[in-house]
């Protein structure tokens, strides 16, 4: 049991080290840990969050420091919850555009795609937007506020 999950920990170590040596970023242990626990989570997560699941890996202090740095490669990004929490999230094996879904009782976000259909009516729908309200759009966010399946059968979370 102990050496599986030891295993398990070192190859989210060698894969979040072949992320930085891939944008040619120094590796530092708080950028390592940083990138092991996104790429373990595998969803978007708050800062808080981040700081809860490194265990004291982390300071506090410091994140918000690696959290630039990381997104200034474009190794990381950033956008908000419907009350304005910073989120994370990695750019790297991900399409473009996406949308989340938010877990209005643990905060958990969850990454999702619509069809490519409504993708299209969506943009014709904002073209017509842009020329009635004389603006110029230069993107778009879907949201849906949700209860997560462990919160809806009130299983305890993070
Ligand atoms: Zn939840
Ligand atoms: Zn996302």
């Amino acid at each position: 049991m102990r050496s599986n999950r030891s295993s398990k920990q070192s190859s989210l170590d060698e894969l979040s080290r072949t992320v930085l040596t891939s944008k040619a970023i120094t590796i530092t242990q708080p950028r390592l840990s940083l990138l092991a626990i996104l790429l373990k989570e595998k969803r978007p997560l708050t800062v808080e969050q981040i700081s809860r699941l490194s265990k004291g890996k982390i300071a506090l202090s410091s994140l918000y420091r690696i959290i630039k740095d990381l997104k200034d490669s474009g190794i990381i990004s950033e956008f908000q919850t419907p009350e304005n929490t910073k989120v994370i999230e990695l750019t790297e094996h991900q399409d473009d555009h996406h949308h989340h879904i938010f877990c209005r009782e643990c905060g958990t976000i969850t990454d999702f795609e619509i069809g490519a259909t409504l993708e299209r009516d969506l943009e014709t729908e904002i073209r017509r937007v842009e020329r009635q309200y004389s603006v110029s759009v230069t993107s778009h966010s879907l949201e849906l506020q949700s209860l997560c399946l462990n919160c809806a059968t009130g299983k305890a979370q993070l």
